[in-house]
């Protein structure tokens, strides 16, 4: 089973979606990372490197669902 984790609050990528122009890029969107479809990235397809997202990295997140409740793929 897959978990898609962010490192962004959630309005942040909630703003984008009402097009809200000046939304800065995620933290998602600037990493390495390939990015699922709601915007987070599964933990499965974290790339080692990643300065945000890999284990050594050890940073807060703030974002996280299954890969099964993931909003964007049932969009
Ligand atoms: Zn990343
Ligand atoms: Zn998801």
């Amino acid at each position: 089973m897959s978990m898609h984790i962010g490192r962004h609050w959630s309005s942040t990528y909630q703003a984008r979606q009402r097009g809200v122009v000046d939304a800065r890029p995620t933290i998602e969107e600037e990493c390495p990372c390939p990015v699922e479809p709601c915007g987070l990235v599964d933990m499965d397809k974290i790339d080692p490197e990643c300065p945000e997202h890999s284990m050594e990295a050890a940073k807060t997140i703030r974002a996280n669902h299954r890969g099964e409740d993931c909003p964007g793929a049932s969009a």
